[in-house]
Order: structure tokens, then sequence, then C-alpha cells
């Protein structure tokens, strides 16, 4: 196999005494500084086109996402508070992680046919594609919980059950959707 060697830049004169390139980025730092200072002035006295940046205390404090980002699945219930999910099997077929896992069961109700009797997601190995909510028929599963701080310190709490997903809230510092919601 070839090998390519690439030549590093050389620094000039002024770039090896570093002096003037630690004031350049003094001088990048205070603008930002006294530009945020002007505009967070300039709000208080009503002018509020004007938007300085602002610090989030995470995680005390978190920033509302944007509705369409993909954040952690939740399986919608049916009115009973039963899961929509009629263990079709379309996401885990489709799902290219591999990371779901459902386990079928018949249910006396001719319209439903099946239920999942357990269904598990693997969200140390989910990369949030969103192909398993596209592909869902019955809009049983979501992925629109606005919850993304997930971690565990062992690779068997990264897997939800079924309880999980159905019900979001019981792992999340917050949540912004009703898990009711239809
Ligand atoms: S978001 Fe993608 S990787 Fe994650 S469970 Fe759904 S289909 Fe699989
Ligand atoms: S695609 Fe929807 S209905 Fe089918 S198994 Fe997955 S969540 Fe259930």
């Amino acid at each position: 196999m070839a090998t390519i060697q690439v030549q590093r830049k050389q620094l000039n004169f002024w770039e090896r005494i570093y002096l003037p390139e630690i004031f350049r980025g003094l001088a990048i730092t205070s603008g930002h500084f006294f530009r945020n200072l002007l505009f967070h002035g300039l709000r208080a006295f009503g002018l509020k086109q004007f938007r300085g940046a602002v610090t989030i205390q995470y995680p005390e404090e978190q920033r509302p996402l944007p509705l369409r980002s993909r954040t952690r699945h939740r399986l919608t219930q049916r009115e009973d508070g039963s899961p929509r999910c009629v263990a079709c099997m379309m996401c885990e077929t489709v799902c290219p992680a591999l990371c779901i896992y459902i386990v079928a069961k018949e249910v006396p109700d001719p319209d439903i046919e099946k239920a999942p009797a357990s269904f598990d997601i693997d969200l140390g190995k989910c990369v949030y594609c969103g192909f398993c909510v596209e592909a869902c028929p019955e809009d049983a599963i979501r992925m629109d919980t606005q919850i993304l701080d997930i971690a565990s310190y062992s690779r068997e709490g990264m897997m939800y059950s079924m309880d999980d997903l159905l019900h979001p809230e019981k792992h999340a510092n917050r949540i912004l959707v009703d898990p009711k919601r239809p």
C-alpha cells in the first residue's frame, strides 16, 4: 500500500514567538465578551431583537429540542393502557442495528390478533435512525420523548423493557410529552 507523506505547515517567525497569536486569541475572546455584553444591555432596555449568548445550566436546566428531533423511544398506548403494538415485527425487521427484540403473543380480540408479550430495545446498540418509527403501521412506536440523556453504568442498564417504553417518564429527568397521548 502506498504511503502518503503529509508535510506539516512550517510556522513563520510571528507564529513561532507566540505573542501575536496570543493577542489574536484574546482579541477574539474579548470581541465575543463585549458583543454579548452590548446585546444583553440593549435587550435589558427593551430592544428584544438583540440576543446575546446565554449559558444553560445543564443538567438542572435543559433546552427544549426541536419537535422533530429523534429522542428516546416510547410505545404508544390504547385507551385501556395496553400497547398499540400488534407485534407485526416490522420494526424489528427493519432495524439496522438489530437491537429490537419482540416476543409475540395471541390475544382473544379478533381485531388485534397479536400483541407483544415482551418488547425490548437495546439503546446501547441503537443508532437513532428512526427506521422503526417509519416502518410501524400502527403508530405504536415513536421517538418524541425529548429525552436524550441516556446513560447507564452497565450494558444491561441500556436495555429498555416494554414497561420502560410504555412509561418513559420512569427513567427521565424530564419528559415533554404525555405518554398517554394517542
Ligand atoms: S432508531 Fe433505528 S437503530 Fe434504533 S431501534 Fe429504531 S430502527 Fe433500530
Ligand atoms: S412495527 Fe409497530 S406494530 Fe409492528 S412490532 Fe413494531 S411497534 Fe409493534
